[in-house]
């Protein structure tokens, strides 16, 4: 790897974490590489265990959240690796709130008596530092998908680890440029890459990143093991959707913020959900029918699930059968791009003027 400035700004890991070394006439990005079988001398062999693909995109990641990246075929893949860890009759304690894919993973296990689960409001901080006693986990999520509940990831995860319970934190929301969980005292951090670390809408992609060793050793047998490998290509278009995510993350929040604004201004429109920071931005319309209605006469905002591309999207979350109750069902959740902010409100605006 080539020498970094000292303490360098998140920004400039973006950019410059995890590049090839330089060797003259070498590539200065990283290349992809296809193959599956690998020549023997050089620890694996094969590419269920280690590609060469994904060592720059964990060393990018690492370097972003403070900690040794592993990449996962998916979030998902990188949430029940980390669930997986848990022994048989723990207790994992998790944000109420949480994605849906973590509560469902959870209550499965708990269902075929694996583990027992605790659900707690992440905004009551000293209820989550009681529930999490004697836990095996804590799951945080923060802010929450979609309520956009946020945690004191710091003062929480500081508690809860120093009496012995490990500490996850799903960052994908607020991303290694607005909140290093490992820094606030968390144990293990895990990313959607699919969403904002990619960023484009077009790949697959999990991590989880800890500076535990025991826990990367396990986590990194559980992924061999399991099989639940990425693949060359997406960690390469993610390494490369990384290298903008700074300047995206800007342009989006600095929209999103303009947006959640003014739809706190609009009579419409019943509560917004916006914690000041990041590109998600919730509201609420009285009725499931007058928000299916909005999120389909939009014109640029692209009616579609899946967040944190640089186009917008947005969707009402019931009409998943899986989203939980407690989510409204007139609740629209939209994911904010990097287009002008202009074009997003007009657009937003004769959605709303649909509704007559
Ligand atoms: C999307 C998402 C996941 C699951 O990630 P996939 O890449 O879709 O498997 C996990 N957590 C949060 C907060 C998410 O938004």
């Amino acid at each position: 790897m080539r020498t970094l400035p000292r303490d360098p700004a998140p920004e400039t890991l973006a950019v410059a974490a995890g590049r090839p070394a330089p060797v003259p006439g070498g590539p200065l990005s990283s290349p992809i590489t296809l193959a599956t079988a690998l020549v023997p001398g050089g620890g694996a062999e094969y590419t269920r265990h280690d590609h060469p693909t994904w060592h720059d995109f964990e060393a990018a990641m690492g370097a972003l959240e403070g900690g040794r990246a592993l990449a996962f075929s998916s979030g998902m893949a990188a949430v029940t690796a980390v669930l997986d860890l848990v022994p048989v009759g723990g207790r994992v304690v998790v944000a109420a709130g949480a994605y849906y894919g973590t509560t469902s993973a959870l209550a499965d296990r708990a269902r075929r008596g694996l583990l027992a689960v605790t659900p707690v409001d992440v905004t009551n901080t000293a209820a989550v530092i009681a529930a999490s006693r004697d836990a095996s986990l804590l799951w945080l999520e923060s802010p929450t998908n979609p309520g956009l509940d946020v945690a004191d990831v710091r003062t929480i995860a500081t508690a809860v680890s120093a009496a012995g319970t490990a500490v996850a934190v799903d960052n994908t929301f607020a991303t290694p440029l607005r909140q290093r969980p490992l820094d606030l005292g968390a144990d293990v951090v895990v990313h959607s890459a699919s969403k904002l670390i990619a960023g484009h809408g077009d790949v697959l992609l999990g991590v989880v990143v800890t500076s535990d060793d025991r826990a990367h050793r396990a986590l990194l047998a559980r992924r061999s093991g399991d099989g639940a490998v990425p693949g060359a290509l997406e960690t390469f278009l993610a390494l490369r959707g990384l290298r903008t995510l700074h300047v995206r993350l800007d342009r989006a929040e600095a929209n999103a913020r303009v947006l959640a604004e003014r739809l706190r201004g609009d009579r419409r429109v019943q509560r917004v959900r916006y914690p000041g920071f990041g590109t998600i931005v919730s509201f609420d319309l009285p009725h499931a029918a007058s928000a299916q209605r909005v999120t389909e006469a939009s014109s640029l905002i692209a009616h579609a699930t899946s967040l944190g591309g640089v186009e917008s999207t947005w969707e009402r979350r019931r009409r998943h059968a899986g989203e939980p109750s407690h989510v409204p069902e007139g609740l629209i959740r939209l994911s904010v791009g990097i287009e002008h902010v202009e074009d997003l409100w007009a657009d937003i605006e004769a959605a709303l003027n649909s509704l007559g």
